[in-house]
């Protein structure tokens, strides 16, 4: 809870007197001031340092940022808005309840990519409840600034999107695309995006298998 930023200050003689911004020196409100005041009031995010790194596109960041602020609308969330709405996943062969873990980390669109990409970096999803704290493990699996960590915040963010984009494309009856045109699409946006991720023989073996062929 914020206080209250207007003061009344007063000087002599009295009838002077009059109310003042309490958030800057000389007492003159300014967006600045208060805007700087709300983002100390507000709780930070720890993985925002992550999602919003320069090197990453910004629908990437900005659909990372809807995700973690439960803003994606599967299934369940529709649900929990009171809106009826019988689920059913597009991701599996056998429909299930399309909740945000279900479609993002243990669906049939999501997972092989998952499994597939996370193994270099020895991450494994059965190891994880908790979605975040999946995608925790990824953000910090490498230094910050080194190749394998621009990829370990890079990669989560691609998968999560293509997961959406492919969910999408099949709700409004598009042919499904296979592991192979998905996981093409995770290298084409890793070669796409980070330029300056170089893989040559002296390249480390889980980088290779990481970034995949030359496109
Ligand atoms: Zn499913």
């Amino acid at each position: 809870m914020l206080r209250d930023p207007l003061v009344v200050k007063q000087s002599f003689p009295i009838q002077w007197s009059s109310r003042l911004w309490a958030w800057t020196p000389d007492g003159i409100f300014t967006v600045k001031s208060a805007f700087q005041q709300l983002r100390i009031a507000a709780p930070p995010c720890p993985f925002a340092r992550f999602y919003w790194a320069k090197f990453v596109p910004n629908k990437l960041s900005v659909f990372f940022w809807r995700a973690i602020n439960r803003a994606v609308p599967v299934d369940v969330r529709i649900q929990n808005c009171a809106i009826s709405l019988a689920s059913g996943c597009v991701c599996c062969t056998h429909m299930q309840i399309e909740s945000f873990d279900h479609l993002f980390m243990h669906g049939g669109i999501a997972a092989p990519l998952w499994d597939y990409f996370a193994t270099p970096f020895g991450i494994h999803r059965q190891d994880f409840s908790a979605f975040w704290d999946f995608i925790w493990a990824w953000f910090n699996v490498a230094p910050a600034g080194s190749q394998m960590g621009s990829l370990g915040i890079l990669i989560p963010m691609v998968i999560m999107w293509e997961t959406w984009r492919e969910r999408n494309c099949r709700i409004h009856n598009e042919a499904p695309s296979g592991f192979r045109t998905r996981r093409y699409r995770i290298w084409k946006w890793i070669h796409d995006i980070n330029p300056m991720i170089k893989v040559n023989k002296s390249s480390p073996a889980c980088l290779q298998q990481v970034v995949g062929p030359t496109l």
